[in-house]
């Protein structure tokens, strides 16, 4: 089959021949129609040290995709050849405290789809059938192949009660403006969101941001103070791995302010602890998506009327990949589909 490959250990992602994955018993062999590029595939397309010290090489990568069943081991039961479905990339052991709890995004030895096994840039991709996620008829293909990254945002946007409530979202990437719709969808009064990127910015503003800051140019305070804001924000939502961003962010929460951090610093960070005790503050880290609450709330999000078209802003065929990764390179884009 044809597939992206990380063949070497440098710079780039190359198209293969690479050999179709077997099926295991309780697997899935699922024949993919789109596939996403993630912020993660930009690291092991540039090589970079958690690249370098994570991916084995060769190795199929790509985790955000949909596609049809294929095919499927002799203990799976409940899918049909052609059911549209997406997939949990995060494999977990079932055996710890945590998987036998139910709590399986807890698992403390999880495996990633397209990193530490094959993954979707690929015309066929192999899942245990407990990580496939049947797609109901109302969500779009393509957007069916960004539920991964949407359940970073709804994991995160939903970790908190935001009806009525003001909220920063600090990076207006993909999983950033995708929080803002979701926080508009279910009731945020302000939407806050901060970029130093105008592009980024103006598809923050298209997906229902209530006002969108570039830091690099504009006071985050008075612009807040403009929206009428007098106390504080109510809800943060951390998406850019930015030390600045997060430090920022403690800085303008009101007393009682809640933070959900999903971004990934690439070090340690340096905010004002004093501010998290004192406003009493409570912080929670989010790791991809709860299995599978988080996936059920994605679907009925969109079934209930979240629309997320406009994160969508390239499209390639399979062929043109290069196309595909240059987008994403440029910081002028939102999601990008390559279709197989
Ligand atoms: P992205 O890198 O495309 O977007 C991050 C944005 O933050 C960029 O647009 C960048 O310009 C902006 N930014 C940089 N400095 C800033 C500042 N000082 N203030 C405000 N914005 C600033 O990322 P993405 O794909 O949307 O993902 C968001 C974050 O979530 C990334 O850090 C990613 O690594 C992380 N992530 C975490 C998980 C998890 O499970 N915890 C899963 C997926 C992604
Ligand atoms: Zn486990």
């Amino acid at each position: 089959m044809k597939a992206l490959s990380k063949r070497e250990a440098k710079e780039g992602i190359w198209m293969v021949e690479a050999p179709t994955p077997t099926v295991g018993p309780n697997d899935l062999l699922i024949r993919v129609q789109h596939s996403a590029i993630c912020g993660t595939d930009v690291h092991i397309y540039k090589w970079d040290d958690w690249a370098q010290k994570t991916i084995p090489v060769p190795m199929v990568t790509g985790h955000e995709y949909m596609g049809v069943v294929a095919g499927m081991g002799s203990e799976v039961h409940g899918f049909q050849i052609g059911e549209r479905v997406s997939g949990e990339g995060h494999i977990t052991c079932g055996h710890c405290r945590n998987c036998r709890a139910g709590k399986r995004h807890l698992c403390r030895n999880t495996k990633g789809v397209g990193v530490n096994r094959p993954g979707s840039f690929a015309e066929y991709v192999v899942i245990p059938a407990f990580n496939a996620f049947k797609i109901p008829d109302e969500v779009p293909d393509e957007i069916a192949s960004i539920f991964d990254p949407l359940g970073n945002a709804v994991h995160t946007a939903l970790s908190f009660d935001l009806v009525g409530e003001d909220v920063l979202i600090t990076g207006a990437g993909p999983i950033g403006v995708m929080a803002a719709a979701i926080a508009r969808h279910v009731g945020a009064r302000n939407v806050v969101v901060t970029d130093i990127n105008d592009y980024r910015l103006e598809l923050a503003a298209k997906m229902g941001a209530t006002r969108t800051v570039n830091v690099a140019q504009e006071d985050l305070w008075a612009a807040a103070k403009g929206l009428g804001m007098t106390e504080g924000f109510d809800v943060g939502l951390e998406m850019s791995g930015s030390g600045a961003a997060f430090a920022q962010m403690v800085s303008v929460m009101n007393h009682g302010g809640k933070i959900a951090l999903l971004g990934i610093p690439s070090g340690r960070v340096d905010i004002d602890w004093n501010d998290v005790i004192f406003k009493m503050l409570t912080i929670k880290g989010i790791y991809g998506r709860e299995m599978f609450e988080t996936w059920y709330k994605m679907a009925a999000l969109v079934q209930s009327g979240l629309d997320l078209s406009p994160v969508i802003t390239h499209r390639y065929g399979i062929d043109d990949f290069q196309e595909g990764f240059d987008a994403m390179l440029s910081g002028h884009s939102g999601k990008v589909v390559l279709d197989w």
